[in-house]
Order: C-alpha cells, then structure tokens, then sequence
C-alpha cells in the first residue's frame, strides 16, 4: 500500500521509501547470547548505553585481566571497527592496566589493512594483543553469560571483560517491510539502491548487500547521496546515472598515530566492486604521516557529521 507506520500509529504515504535501519544481530547465530547476555558481555556495536558499558567494564578491570574481542565473520558493519577498537583498549591498558592484554577471538582469517594493524600493534603494544585467527579455533560458536564464558572452536575463555560482536543483519524493520532475503540483508539494484524484493523501496548504508564497499558511514553517506539523484531521475522519468562512490577508512590505533585505505566503487551486476583509483597508506611510514592522517581521521570525522546532521 506505500505507507509507512509509525509507533503512534501516523501513517505516511509515500511514491518511494528510502530505507537506512543499519543492523541488528542475528542472535540464532550465536547460541548463548541475547538481550541479557549483552548486560554482562557487552557488543557495544551499537553506540549508546553499550559502548558506555564497555567503558565501566574495562575502567573496573583489575591490572593484569584480560579483555576478550570476539569478531564476527563478513558481512558486518564496520570490518576494519573492532581490529581499531583492540588497539584503543591496548592503548589503554598500557597507560592504566600495563600488565593486562587484549585477546581477539576472530571468525576471519584476513582482515582489512592488517598489515597496518600488525605493525602497529607490535610497534606500539609489544605482546599485549594476542589474536586466535580463524584457523587457529578463534571462531566463537556460543557464550555463557552466567560464567562469562565464551566458547570457541579450539577451547572455552573466561576473560575479565568480554566484548562480543555477534553476527549481523540488516535492521529489523528491512524484514517486515520484506526487503531482506535468506541472508538477512538486503539486495539492491546497485545503480538506483532499489531493492530487488520489494519495487518502490530503495535500501542504503548497512543494511543492503553491497558486496565490495564495506559498510561504513562514508559508504552510507555517498549511497544517501546517489540514492538521491536517483529518485530525482526516477520520478522525473529519466535514466539513473551509474554512480561512482567513493570511501575513505581512518584507523586510529593509538592517538596521534592513524592510517587510512581509501578506494572507489561501481556497480557490478548487484553489487558494487571496488575500481581503480584506491589508495592505502604505506606500511612503512615515519610517525609524521600516522600523526597527519590521525588528524585528518578527525578533520573527516567532523566533516561527515556536519554533512550528516547539520
Ligand atoms: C566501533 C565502530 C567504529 C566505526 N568506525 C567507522 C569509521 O571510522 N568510519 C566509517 O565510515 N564508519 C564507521 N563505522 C560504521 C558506521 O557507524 C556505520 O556503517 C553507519 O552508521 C551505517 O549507517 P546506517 O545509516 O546504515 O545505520 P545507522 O547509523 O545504524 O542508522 C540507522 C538508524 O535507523 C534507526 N532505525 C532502525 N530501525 C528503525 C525503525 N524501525 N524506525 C525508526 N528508526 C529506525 C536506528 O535507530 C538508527 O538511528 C563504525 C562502526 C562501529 C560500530
């Protein structure tokens, strides 16, 4: 019917609908952890009271405790996120909590700019940040939250803070308007972002299946803008441009130190795959340029909020 409803009952009518829930978790994928169990092993994926949890938990910790990254595998938002957020903490203990460190349970086997994230760690944190990769049993395959247990394929660990990242999928309303499939996400037309399941809505940001570009705020934002001349060219009865967006990616692993990858991306049948043009910042690079890109991690930061909210 093109309506749209909202808590108190309104109802808008609409001739498209852009939909941009972001994500929720695919909780059967992860047997042990629910809504209670999120008290205890925060995901702290979902900015707000989680991430402040997360904060208490590790200010709490005892010296010489370990805190437990559990990652889940592709797709999830923000992929290069939790390998950022191991070295914040690292950054952390070592100021506070020296004789701690930080264990990444891991369901992949790569990542995004490891090698960056490898150097740096070492460089900066020494052995404090341990990571069980995927073939070595770091996949987690259920929690206990009564014990604080996370089980693996390799062993079980009781770490003293446990920040466990489930699966993801697309924000649940993206279901009940029927636009995700069997994945959990949801697949566009990469050219217009309108979804294959349901004509008339048109998906952005985390919750579309958007193969090559990683689900980032920088890839929401240029979708926001492509979904919107798009819309400008349906309802005018024209032909949709196909569009070419572009993403850069600031890890900061410690302040002052940041490196970026920077790439662009083009439709592909239905998806979008990564073109020419991309860049990532040397392995090798004197602390001058980790200390301009951490700044310009924060230029990019204030820019993209200010065009995002106003
Ligand atoms: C730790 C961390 C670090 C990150 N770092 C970066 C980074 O450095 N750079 C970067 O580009 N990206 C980063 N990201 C990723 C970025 O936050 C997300 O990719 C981005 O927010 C996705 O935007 P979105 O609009 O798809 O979803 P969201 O930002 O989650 O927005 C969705 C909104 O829809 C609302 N919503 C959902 N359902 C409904 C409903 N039924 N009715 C009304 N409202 C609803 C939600 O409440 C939410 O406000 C990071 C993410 C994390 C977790």
């Amino acid at each position: 019917k093109r309506r749209v409803t909202t808590g108190d009952g309104t109802a808008v009518g609409y001739d498209r609908l852009v939909l941009s829930p972001g994500i929720d978790f695919h909780l059967e994928a992860l047997p042990g952890y629910d809504e209670a169990a999120s008290e205890t092993m925060p995901h702290a994926w979902k900015a707000g009271a989680q991430t402040l949890l997360l904060r208490r938990q590790l200010e709490a910790m005892p010296d010489s405790g370990t805190v437990a990254i559990a990652i889940p595998a592709n797709p999830s938002r923000c992929p290069p996120a939790p390998y950022e957020r191991a070295g914040l903490i690292a950054h952390y203990l070592k100021t506070k909590k020296p004789r701690s460190k930080v264990l990444i349970l891991d369901a992949k086997d790569t990542f995004s700019q490891q090698r960056l994230f490898e150097k740096a760690w070492k460089e900066l944190y020494g052995d404090m940040i341990e990571r069980i990769a995927l073939s070595q049993g770091g996949r987690v395959t259920s929690v206990d939250h009564a014990t604080r247990t996370i089980v693996t394929e390799f062993g079980n660990y009781t770490p003293d803070v446990a920040n466990v990242i489930p699966p993801q999928r697309a924000g649940r309303i993206a279901g009940i308007a029927g636009a995700a499939d069997a994945t959990g996400w949801c697949p566009i037309d990469p050219v217009t972002f309108e979804s294959k399941l349901v004509k008339n809505i048109h998906v952005i940001g985390d919750a579309c299946l958007g193969g090559g570009i990683p689900k980032s705020a920088a890839a929401a934002s240029a979708q926001g803008k492509a979904c919107a001349g798009a819309i400008v060219n349906l309802l005018a009865g024209r032909a949709p441009e196909t569009p070419r967006l572009t993403g850069v990616c600031y890890n900061i692993v410690a302040p002052g130190y940041g490196f970026s990858l920077a790439a662009n991306y083009q439709p592909r049948g239905d998806i979008f795959a990564e073109v020419e043009g991309g860049a990532t910042s040397p392995v090798d690079a004197p602390p001058e340029l980790r200390a301009r890109e951490a700044a310009e991690a924060q230029r990019w930061f204030e820019t993209i909020t200010a065009d995002t909210f106003g």
